[in-house]
């Protein structure tokens, strides 16, 4: 839109512009006392000036207001206030009915896994220093042995996610060397990450073998040569293949590598450290199934169904892991103080715990009861449809969650949602901007014509309660939405 208007229109307008506050008035007025003893005067000089600014600018507008008053600059100024001081990393609540939500951050912490990265983020640590040798030391070793005890492996190196530990281990054992995989396994994960990228990226010359659907061990032997540095697997972990389907096992996968003298590495992506069947939920691999059938090295991520902090970790053999340490790349990908004491905090509950699966916010939102969630949409129906009154209707639905991170893509959970619907599509969608627009946004899913809050992860303690609160809000919200 154009800032000035015809000078004719304009002329009585400016008028208007000359009676905008001083900057120094508006900072020692007494209606805006609490919010400068609250956030400062610099961050309230920021939020009037900027309140100015776009006064001035409404104001050379052909439709500029005709009238100005102290209080809706107040107003303003207060609400940019907020706006400004509010934190980009600021709470929300994931009602997409996925849980474990790459785009909102994944697993949510342990409370020991929190009281970790505290301790570590407020004093020095003992972080590559050897406390009894009084010398210095390997980071890694705060989570190594309890990475190899979960594991069974012989040992252990953690990176800053599990697409930098694909990278690492293939840059380390493969490359400048054939790196065979199975055609049915080229994963794309997202963003830029495909396996035939990422061998290219490690300078392996990728080899594929078998077909879409079926790959046979006699595909790997036929492709092995003078050539070959690794024999890779991939867990599909975002689609499934089904029907006429085959796969090589990874014990004889390893035998095949082993045989021929190069290393079997298993990117499992998510990797469950508890048995998933019994806590009721769809299978899941487990690292030590894998260094059981014989990986030289196993990478999965700590924030998906691990639900620990972002983390890429690879346990396998000591030969290979020590190559993965003393590569170069390793320094570039390493992890922070916080992630490793948050990623041991979490890998101690596994080991001493007993029920993971209540102590670890993520198991704890996956083993949820469906009559229990369903209950939960019952009680807080009411209040939802009292706050949508004239703008949506509001039923509870039966719904399927999903687990997430392209974690057992095919499996659901039963659950119930929240379910509104509204006289158009444009209003759907600004119910849904005006959901985000909350204190603490909640972030739903438009599916079939309606928006629907899948409460699996809206926790029954705190949670519930600060979403029952902030209800009196979404009116408000409606109307700036
Ligand atoms: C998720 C996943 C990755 C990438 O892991 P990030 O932790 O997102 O870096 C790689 N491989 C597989 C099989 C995955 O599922």
């Amino acid at each position: 839109m154009s800032e000035t208007g015809s000078p004719k229109t304009n002329f009585a307008k400016t008028d208007l512009r000359r009676h905008l506050p001083a900057v120094a008035s508006l900072l020692a007025h007494p209606a805006l006392q609490t919010a400068r003893a609250r956030h400062g005067e610099r961050a309230l000089t920021r939020a009037i000036r900027e309140t100015l600014a776009a006064w001035r600018h409404r104001l050379a507008r052909p439709d500029a207001p005709t009238t100005l008053d102290d209080a809706s600059l107040i107003d303003e100024i207060v609400e940019r206030l907020g706006r400004l001081t509010q934190s980009n990393a600021r709470a929300v609540f994931n009602l997409t009915g996925t849980v474990i939500h790459t785009n909102l951050g994944r697993a949510p912490l342990a409370e020991s896994a929190i009281d970790a990265v505290v301790q570590a983020a407020r004093h020095p640590i003992a972080l590559e220093y050897d406390l009894e040798a009084g010398r210095r030391g390997d980071r890694d070793r705060l989570v190594e042995e309890l990475l190899a005890e979960l594991t069974g492996a012989e040992a252990a190196t953690v990176v800053n996610n599990n697409a930098a530990a694909v990278l690492l281990g293939l840059t380390a054992l493969g490359a400048g060397r054939e790196a065979i995989i199975s055609r049915g396994e080229m994963i794309e994960i997202g963003g830029a990450f495909r396996m035939p990228d990422v061998m290219t990226a490690a300078g392996c010359r990728l080899v594929e073998v078998g077909a879409t659907n079926r790959t046979h061990a006699r595909d790997f032997q036929q492709a092995l040569s003078e050539a070959s540095g690794i024999i890779v697997k991939a867990h599909t972990s975002n689609y499934a293949v089904t029907g006429f389907t085959s796969s090589v096992a990874e014990r004889e996968l390893a035998e095949i590598a082993h045989a021929h003298g190069i290393p079997f590495m298993i990117d499992l992506g998510s990797g469950a450290l508890t048995d998933f069947r019994a806590l009721d939920l769809p299978h899941e691999s487990q690292p030590a199934e894998a260094i059981a059938a014989g990986a030289d090295l196993v990478t999965f991520s700590g924030d998906k169904l691990l639900g620990g902090p972002q983390a890429g970790i690879v346990v396998g053999k000591r030969e290979a892991i020590d190559r993965l340490k003393r590569h170069p790349l390793k320094r570039a990908l390493r992890c922070d103080k916080l992630t490793l004491a948050a990623l041991e905090a979490t890998l101690r509950l596994y080991r001493d715990s007993d029920a993971p699966e209540r102590d670890l916010p993520a198991l704890r939102l996956l083993t949820r009861r469906d009559t229990e969630i369903a209950a939960q949409a019952t009680r807080l129906a009411p209040a939802v449809t009292a706050a949508l009154e004239g703008i949506a209707s509001v039923r509870v639905e039966a719904c399927r969650s999903q687990l997430g991170s392209g974690s057992l893509p095919v499996d659901r959970l039963d659950s119930h949602a929240l379910v509104m619907r509204a006289a158009s599509g444009r209003a759907l969608e600004r119910l849904e901007r005006a959901l985000r627009g909350l204190p603490r946004p909640v972030i739903g899913r438009l599916h079939d014509e309606a928006l629907w809050l899948d409460l699996r992860c809206l926790a029954a303690d705190a949670d519930e309660a600060a979403f029952a609160a902030q209800l009196e809000a979404l009116p408000r919200c409606w109307e700036a939405a």
